[in-house]
């Protein structure tokens, strides 16, 4: 048998994709605005789902097993670290097997940030439901557990959710849990998952950049699949869900709700 070479030209050819959240992904705003506030000095724990795929944001140091971000987050405090740590998990994953993590973070103070990133679906493996979804793997309806109770319940020091696509109101939220002086503090960033909305047929108006544009690049920079740069400005492409962080993100004002869209 012939053996079989590498094909170098795909390196050639081919353009780099690295791993990317969806358009108008509510877990991108709120790693943006976690690493905003933490800075990039933070050590930032993460765990296994869809969330992974921001790994390009800075926000995912780790990323070991289901349900380890919390035990790491305070495994890496009590190892001696003095820097602010905050991890992030997925909902599912915290009901998984997140909640021990939590108590024994909890239990033993640990002085960390705990982020729940609630898109109320199991997005990575095939959007299952899981308990806090209200319905059964066999879609009937069920009791919806609160994570912000369960948070509360097992004694967290600071609890608040917040919706990540206001990107003010989830920098304030992250500033109060890094301020937090007690101890532990959780952010729940809630919001549906952008794919599962729109499978249940939610359509916001799409974004566009104007004349306003400066070429600056920091809508760029957020990652979006939908923006690109194009002859030294930016525009957004026809994958937008309308999100609107972007359009918070521009400091020159130049991304606009495209308001003639059906
Ligand atoms: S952030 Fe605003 S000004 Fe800067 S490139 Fe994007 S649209 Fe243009
Ligand atoms: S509004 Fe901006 S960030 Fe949101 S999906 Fe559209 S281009 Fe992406």
């Amino acid at each position: 048998m012939e053996e079989p070479q590498p094909l170098t030209e795909a390196d050639e050819i081919l353009p780099p994709r690295p791993p990317a959240l969806c358009p108008g992904c509510s877990h991108r705003a709120a790693y943006y605005a976690m690493k905003q506030v933490f800075g990039a000095d933070a050590i930032f724990p993460s765990d296994i789902g869809c969330y992974t795929l921001a790994v390009d944001m800075g926000t995912i140091d780790t990323c070991l097993c289901m349900g380890a971000s919390i035990n790491l987050a305070s495994g890496i405090r009590f190892g001696g670290e003095h820097r602010d740590i905050c991890c992030s998990i997925g909902d599912s994953t915290f009901l998984h097997n997140g909640m021990p993590g939590l108590l024994n973070a909890v239990y033993n103070n640990a002085k960390i940030t705990v982020t729940i990133l609630d898109n109320l679906t199991t997005a990575m493996t095939g959007h299952q439901p899981h308990p806090g979804t209200g319905v059964t793997a066999t879609g009937d309806k069920t009791k919806s557990v609160s994570i912000e109770a369960l948070a509360n319940a097992l004694g967290a020091d600071f609890v608040e959710t917040v919706g990540p696509y206001d990107l003010n109101a989830t920098l304030e939220t992250f500033r109060k849990a890094k301020e937090c002086q007690e101890g532990l503090s959780v952010v729940i960033a809630k919001q549906a998952c952008i794919t599962n909305a729109r499978r249940a047929g939610v359509r916001r108006k799409p974004f566009r950049v104007n004349d306003n544009c400066v070429g600056c690049g920091e809508c760029v920079d957020f990652g979006c699949p939908a923006i690109e740069f194009h002859e030294d400005r930016a525009r957004i492409n026809s994958l937008c869900t309308g999100c609107g962080v972007c359009a918070q993100i521009c400091p020159s004002d130049a991304i606009e709700e495209v308001v003639n869209v059906k």
